[in-house]
């Protein structure tokens, strides 16, 4: 467990950056094998989350809510969701889902052309 806010916050930070950055990528129409590996990657993600009482709380709303893995709109959009839940427990503003666009754009764009991975 991390003994200050400050690394915890910004720990946080650069976390959810990475974490909705992976959502942004994902395939558009993912492949069943693809959409195994987000939902093991998420799980396992909130199982190894460095701060012990953050992965205790995301695994519980991971069970209440489980991951949307189906396409990049509905991974993106469970993840903004269940961002959101955090937000409330943090007692911190709601983030509307709906400005997620280009929010997280990693400047990966030109990987998009050779992209039938
Ligand atoms: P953050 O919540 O870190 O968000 C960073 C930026 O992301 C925001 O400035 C905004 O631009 C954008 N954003 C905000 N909401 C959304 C959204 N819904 N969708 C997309 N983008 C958004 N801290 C604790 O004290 N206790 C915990 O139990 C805890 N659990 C955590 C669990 C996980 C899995 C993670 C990744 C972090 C957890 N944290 C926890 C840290 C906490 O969520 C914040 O990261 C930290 O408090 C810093 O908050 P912040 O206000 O800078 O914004």
């Amino acid at each position: 467990k991390l003994g200050n806010a400050t690394a915890k916050a910004e720990l946080g930070r650069a976390t959810w950056k990475y974490f909705h950055t992976v959502m942004a990528r994902f395939p558009e129409k993912p492949t069943e094998d693809q959409q195994e590996a987000l939902r093991s990657y998420i799980f396992l993600f909130a199982r190894l989350y460095p701060c012990g009482e953050c992965a205790e709380h995301f695994q519980q709303h991971l069970n209440k809510y489980p991951p949307q893995v189906s396409s990049r709109k509905s991974a993106a959009g469970w993840a903004c969701f269940i961002h959101n839940e955090v937000n409330a427990m943090l007692e911190k503003p709601e983030f509307d889902c709906t400005n997620l666009g280009a929010f997280y754009d990693c400047g990966c764009a030109e990987d998009e052309k050779d992209e039938k991975k």
